[in-house]
C-alpha cells in the first residue's frame, strides 16, 4: 500500500514540475477567478453603456482605475463616438382589434413625429417582396418584416449564421422600404427565445433614400400580424418613437499591457468591447468579454508571468453602433507588428474553442502548441473569414485573428434584450472562458 501511496505521489509531483505556464494559467484562474466580481461591477454598479451614455464614460474611468489598481500600465486613447438617445416607444393595433404592442426602436432610428404614425400594415419577408409589391402597394404604410431566426440552425449551434440572416432586415429594411415610399418599418425581432422582450440593435440609413422611423415588435406581437393578415384582416398599427440623435461625444479605447521580455515590439492583442446597448446591462454583450480580457491581464499579473511578446488589452468603445473604438485603434496602431488579434464578443457561456483567420501549415504549427486549451475545452480551432467586429480592420490587413466561440445555443436568447443581465452568466463558464483566452494569448506571445 505504502509503495502505491509512494508512486502516486511521485507520479503528481512529476505532472506538477511538467505543468508550462499555460497549464498554470489555467489551473490558477479555475481555482481562482475574479472573472465574475469584474463583471457584476461593471454590469450592476455601472448598467448600460451605450457609447455617448454616462455609463459608457463611467466604465472607461472605472476599466482604467481597475488596471491601475493591479499595478498595470493602462491609457485611454481618444474615440469620437455617436450619441443616440432612446425615447418613448409605443405601439398598438388600432385595428381590427385593440392590442397593446411591445416595441422597442432599432438603434440609430429616427423619431415619428410627436402625434406618431397610424397605418396599415403590410408584411414581407425579403426585399424581393418590396420589388414585387411595389410603390403602389407600400407608400404611406408600414412595413413589417416577417423574419424568425432559423432554429435549425440555432440548434446546430450555428447561431450566429442564422443571426446573420435575420439581422439583415434590422440593419437594410428602413431605407429599402423607404425608396418605396413606405412611412415605417417594423421588423420580427431577432432572437431565438421570447417572453415578449424586444430585441434592439443598429440599422443603416442609405443616405439617398428619406429616413424612416424603424422598430423592432416582439415574435409574439410578429405572430399575431401575421396571424391576421394571413386571415385576410386589414390590419393597422399605431406608433410613437421618439428618439434623438445628438452630437458626437469624445470617448476613448481603454488600452493595458503587459510588455514583451524578449520582443516587446510584437504584440498579442487581446480585446472585447465596453459599450452595450441600452436596453439591460449587457453581460453577456460583452460585458463578459470585457471581464475575461481584464482577467486576463490581472491573472498574468497576479501569477507575475511575463511573457515574450507584448501582450495587450484592448477595451474597445462604439462597436455596437459605429465600431469607431476598432477603427481608431487600426488607425492609430496598425502599422505596428500584431502576431495575433483575439476578440471575445460572443457571450459568457462554456468555452468551445475559437474561431480563426489561420489555415493550414501555420494553423497546424499552433495546433501543436495549444494543448493546455483542452482542459477547458477549447483545444478546438475553426477557420472562419472573420473572427471579430473590432478587430475585422486588422485581421482583413492580415494579422491573424481569434475569436473565442463560447456555446451559443442561447446567446440569442437575451442578445440585446432587456434580459441581457448578469444573471445569465455562470462564474464557473466564465472562469473557463477567461482560462482559455489567457492561455491561448500565453501561447501566441510565447
Ligand atoms: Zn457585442
Amino acid at each position: 500500500m505504502k509503495s502505491v501511496i509512494g508512486f502516486l505521489l511521485l507520479l503528481v509531483s512529476a505532472s506538477a514540475f511538467a505543468q508550462s505556464p499555460a497549464d498554470a494559467l489555467i489551473a490558477h484562474e479555475l481555482q481562482s477567478s475574479r472573472a465574475y466580481e469584474t463583471l457584476s461591477h461593471l454590469t450592476d454598479d455601472i448598467g448600460a453603456r451605450l457609447s455617448g451614455s454616462k455609463g459608457a464614460a463611467y466604465a472607461v474611468t472605472w476599466a482604467t482605475q481597475q488596471f491601475r489598481e493591479w499595478e498595470i500600465p493602462v491609457s485611454n486613447e481618444p474615440v469620437k463616438v455617436p450619441h443616440w438617445v432612446r425615447g418613448r416607444e409605443e405601439a398598438q393595433l388600432v385595428s381590427p382589434a385593440h392590442h397593446q404592442l411591445v416595441l422597442t426602436a432599432i438603434g440609430g432610428s429616427v423619431a415619428t413625429p410627436a402625434a406618431g404614425i397610424t397605418a396599415d400594415v403590410i408584411e414581407v419577408d425579403s426585399f424581393d417582396d418590396l420589388k414585387t409589391l411595389g410603390a403602389a402597394k407600400l407608400r404611406g404604410k408600414i412595413v413589417f418584416y416577417n423574419n424568425p431566426m432559423d432554429m435549425d440552425l440555432v440548434r446546430a449551434h450555428r447561431a450566429f449564421e442564422a443571426y446573420r440572416i435575420a439581422v439583415a432586415f434590422r440593419g437594410a429594411g428602413a431605407s429599402r422600404a423607404a425608396e418605396f415610399g413606405a412611412k415605417a418599418i417594423v421588423i420580427r425581432s431577432v432572437g431565438s427565445a421570447s417572453l415578449r422582450t424586444p430585441h434592439t440593435g443598429a440599422l443603416h440609413y442609405d443616405p439617398k433614400q428619406p429616413r424612416i422611423p424603424a422598430g423592432a415588435m416582439t415574435a409574439e406581437d410578429a405572430m399575431l400580424v401575421h396571424r391576421l393578415l394571413a386571415r385576410g384582416k386589414r390590419v393597422r398599427m399605431h406608433m410613437v418613437l421618439t428618439p434623438r440623435t445628438l452630437p458626437d461625444v469624445m470617448s476613448a479605447n481603454v488600452i493595458a499591457e503587459i510588455r514583451g521580455s524578449e520582443k516587446p515590439e510584437e504584440i498579442v492583442l487581446i480585446g472585447a468591447h465596453l459599450d452595450s446597448w441600452d436596453l439591460a446591462t449587457g453581460a453577456i454583450d460583452d460585458g463578459s468579454g470585457v471581464a475575461m480580457v481584464m482577467e486576463t491581464m490581472r491573472l498574468l499579473k497576479e501569477m507575475n508571468l511575463r511573457p515574450r511578446r507584448t501582450i495587450r488589452a484592448v477595451l474597445y468603445m462604439n462597436e455596437e453602433n459605429g465600431l469607431r473604438g476598432g477603427q481608431q485603434y487600426a488607425k492609430d496602431h496598425g502599422k505596428e507588428k500584431h502576431i495575433a488579434a483575439i476578440e471575445t464578443d460572443a457571450g459568457g457561456a462554456a468555452p468551445t474553442g475559437f474561431t480563426t483567420t489561420l489555415k493550414g501549415d501555420a494553423l497546424a504549427a499552433l495546433e501543436s502548441r495549444t494543448k493546455p486549451l483542452a482542459a477547458v475545452s477549447s483545444n478546438h480551432f475553426e477557420v472562419a473569414e472573420e473572427t471579430g467586429a473590432d478587430t475585422g480592420p486588422l485581421t482583413a490587413a492580415g494579422v491573424p485573428g481569434f475569436g473565442l466561440v463560447p456555446e451559443p445555443l442561447h446567446y440569442f436568447d437575451y442578445h440585446h434584450t432587456n434580459a441581457d443581465t448578469l444573471d445569465k452568466v455562470d462564474p464557473k463558464e466564465l472562469a473557463q472562458d477567461s482560462a482559455a483566452v489567457a492561455a491561448l494569448a500565453w501561447i501566441l506571445a510565447e
